[in-house]
């Protein structure tokens, strides 16, 4: 134990001298709403070692305070206990707006709670924004087109959302969020970004979420079956999570108000993801269809010409690259998970 905490420390030294030096006019305060989640963690590791100022609110529904503990003891940041429902009084220039359960059986979990956290809690960051003057992104999603009747999805499309169905609790949630942003905008002049989020994956996604990404790969590390909702023919298009965070952060320091797809445009059958994982970690898991998920999006795939033309933005890192992190992290978590039943 004494050795992981001195391996620990040195870590942490090697990270702290990799922060930038702002001045005090180039420094911003910015608050991170779901930072210790996945995606959030790794906005933070950007922005701190940026140079910034940056505050997490999170009330650990689905984040974990492992996926930023390397920042805890940082002077330029600090974590708030914090659930958005209740409202928040800071000081800060800009807020990334990213807490929700994201993942389909999370939000599904307690939809009620899902609902209250995307229009109460997104209410009170705007009340927030508002009042600080600042800056306001929205983490929104691919969600809001629903089971898309358009392909691939320009911003332009609105969307084919069943309201009463599984899904309506996040879906229609994000899409009153977004609206609340634009009423925001129009009626009080606060400045709010509207990102729209398709698929990611990356290290520190949540070993039991449920996403496909997940769950395959920890099915294909323990030689379980590999579980394809439906015949597997639906498709999606996955980002690697470095890419999603560099878009987010061009997205809420850019002029462009209006909201733009972050997303790979690679698209692929479920079926081909769960042979790729199956290929790529190697093992011998046989691939079964189970019962289709209701409302499940049969298609989906981003049209990224506003991030291109106005962001100057498109992802980067190969699908087997961003796969082959995932898969690592996960080994490591699977074998972490072990040593402390053990112990
Ligand atoms: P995540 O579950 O890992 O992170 C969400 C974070 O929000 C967690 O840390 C959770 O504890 C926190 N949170 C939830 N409710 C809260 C509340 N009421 N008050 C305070 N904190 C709360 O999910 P993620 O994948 O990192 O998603 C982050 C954001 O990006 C979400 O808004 C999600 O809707 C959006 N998004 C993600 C994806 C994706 O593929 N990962 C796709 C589209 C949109
Ligand atoms: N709010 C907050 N932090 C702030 C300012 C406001 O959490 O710094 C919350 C506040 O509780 C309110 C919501 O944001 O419920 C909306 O604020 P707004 O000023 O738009 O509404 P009002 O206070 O006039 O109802
Ligand atoms: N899926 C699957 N097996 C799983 C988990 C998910 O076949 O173990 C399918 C799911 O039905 C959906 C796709 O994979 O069609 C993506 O699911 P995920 O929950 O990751 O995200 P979504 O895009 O549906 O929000």
């Amino acid at each position: 134990a004494l050795n992981e905490r001195l391996k620990n420390i040195e870590e942490r030294k090697k990270i702290y001298a990799e922060v930038k030096f702002l001045t005090y006019k180039d420094r911003k305060r910015i608050l991170i709403t779901g930072g210790a989640g996945f995606v959030g963690s790794h906005l933070v590791d950007q922005l701190m070692l940026d140079g910034h100022e940056v505050t997490v609110a999170d009330n650990f529904f689905t984040g974990r305070r492992r996926n930023i503990e390397h920042w805890i003891g940082h002077e330029n940041f600090e974590l708030i206990h914090h659930d958005i429902i209740n409202p928040l009084y800071i000081e800060v220039d800009q807020i990334y707006h990213l807490a929700s359960p994201a993942s389909p059986p999370n939000y599904m979990y307690n939809p009620i709670k899902t609902i209250k956290t995307n229009t109460i809690g997104t209410i009170n960051m705007l009340g927030l924004a508002k009042r600080v003057r600042g800056r306001l992104l929205l983490a929104s999603t691919s969600e809001v087109y629903g089971d898309p009747e358009v392909h691939p999805q320009p911003e332009e499309y609105w969307g084919h959302v069943n309201p009463i169905g599984p899904r309506a609790c996040y879906d229609e949630g994000k899409r009153v969020a977004e609206t609340m942003c634009f009423a925001y905008a129009k009626q009080e002049k606060t400045e709010v970004r509207v990102a729209r989020i398709f698929n990611t994956f990356g290290p520190r996604m949540h070993m039991n979420d449920g996403r496909v990404v997940s769950n395959f790969i920890l099915q294909s590390l323990q030689n379980q079956s590999i579980t394809v909702y439906g015949q597997g023919d639906q498709t999606r298009s996955f980002q690697y999570v470095t890419d999603l965070v560099s878009g987010l952060i061009k997205l809420m320091n850019s002029n462009y108000t209006l909201p733009i797809n972050l997303g790979n445009p690679e698209e692929h059958t479920i079926l081909e993801f769960a042979k790729l994982i199956k290929e790529q970690v190697g093992g011998s898991s046989p691939i079964i269809k189970k019962p289709a998920m209701q409302d499940d999006p049969s298609r989906r795939k981003p049209d990224i010409t506003r991030a291109r033309t106005y962001l100057n933005w498109e992802p980067k890192v190969q699908l087997l690259d961003g796969l082959q992190k995932t898969i690592d992290y996960f080994h490591n978590e699977l074998s972490r998970s072990k040593h402390s039943e053990r112990n």
